[in-house]
């Protein structure tokens, strides 16, 4: 270690595998940021389930090793490298990306992956915008090309991206279903923008969708969980509807033909595909959502930085979501 280097606390994967293989380490150098970057003091930080597919090295995104995991944090900036002017030390900020990694004491950030975050939210719900909110905006808007006075139904409506698209749709005039798996994930789903809600656990709750919506169907269905869903989501959707593939962990079986009739559509959407001019798209209409005070992330689960091979655990095998999964530094 070089005098003067300041070390921090980190999560650091030396090999992929199971969330055994994240590690804490207490002798991390603290990164020094560069031209267009900023040092972050990480106060929370989002868990998604991408960062545990990303651990297991059998992603598209594989980072070199060693790595420490995580885009979404939220804090305050302690440093700004030089040609930074839109941050300043002591700024309260969440990013949607990371250099250095986010399960981490500080974060090393470029400038544009790095937004304001107003005072009426606090660093937990900072943690909880990056990738739920710019997904679901990204589903909504870029992939179904939702309109106000059509219908969604949020298939997998209690996590991070469910709740940020059941606020998002209903503050832009859709008529909203959800669906969770427990009563207080059925309650925070109402709570958080829902005009109706179904417990996708329940053996008959596809027929009580269809009995809900009627002859015209659903126009727009944002699917949480494919490799189950994709094949009901086809029979609910109106003439012309659309299912966004927003997570899918295996195969499932479909018949094409439930497309036909109805003209309908299942497109995939990826958040890392989006372009910089399309993030900031999305970060200004979240941007307006902050202000206005429509965009309230519901906080879940909530871990030290020393459990975050537990909270890997439980995002993937143990999801009776109801909010979003942070740690807390
Ligand atoms: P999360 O917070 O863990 O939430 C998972 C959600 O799935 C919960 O609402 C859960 O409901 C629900 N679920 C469980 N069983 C279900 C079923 N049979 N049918 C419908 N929903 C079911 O995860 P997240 O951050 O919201 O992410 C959701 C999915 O989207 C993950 O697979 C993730 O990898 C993916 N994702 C993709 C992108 C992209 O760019 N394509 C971006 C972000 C996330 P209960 O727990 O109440 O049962």
């Amino acid at each position: 270690m070089a005098t003067g280097q300041k070390l921090m606390r980190a999560i650091r994967v030396f090999e992929f595998g199971g969330p055994e293989v994240l590690k804490l380490q207490s002798d991390i150098v603290v990164p020094v940021p560069k031209e267009h970057q900023v040092l972050i003091k990480v106060h929370a930080c989002g868990i998604n389930p991408v960062e545990t597919y990303i651990r297991t090295g059998t992603h598209n995104v594989k980072p070199r090793l060693p790595y420490t995991p995580g885009t979404d944090v939220a804090g305050i900036i302690e440093s700004v490298g030089d040609k930074v002017s839109a941050f300043k030390k002591g700024d309260r900020v969440f990013s949607t990306s990371t250099i250095s990694g986010a399960y981490a004491e500080y974060a090393l950030a470029a400038d544009h992956t790095v937004y304001i975050l107003p005072g009426n939210l606090d660093f937990k719900q900072g943690a909880a915008i990056g990738i739920p909110y710019f997904t679901a905006y990204r589903a909504l808007f870029h992939s179904a090309r939702a309109k106000a006075g059509e219908s969604v139904l949020v298939h997998g409506a209690s996590g991070g991206v469910g709740l940020a698209t059941c606020q998002i749709a209903r503050a832009y005039g859709l008529k909203v279903l959800g669906t969770a798996g427990t009563e207080e994930g059925q309650e925070i789903v109402l709570q958080n923008g829902a005009h109706e809600v179904f417990n996708h656990r329940e053996a008959n709750y596809i027929d009580k969708i269809k009995k809900s919506v009627g002859e015209k169907g659903i126009d727009v269905i944002i699917e949480m969980l494919a490799n189950v869903n994709l094949s009901n989501d086809l029979k609910l959707l109106s003439h012309g509807g659309r299912v966004i593939v927003v997570g899918s962990r295996g195969p499932i079986e479909i018949n094409p033909r439930d497309t036909m009739t109805k003209e309908s559509s299942i497109i995939g959407v990826t958040l890392f595909s989006s372009t910089k001019a399309e993030l900031q798209q999305f970060a200004s209409a979240l941007q307006a959502g902050m202000e206005s005070g429509w965009l309230r992330p519901v906080i879940g689960s909530q871990y030290p930085l020393e459990k975050a091979a537990q909270a890997h655990e439980d995002i993937i095998r143990g999801s009776r979501a109801a909010g979003k999964m942070v740690l807390v530094l």
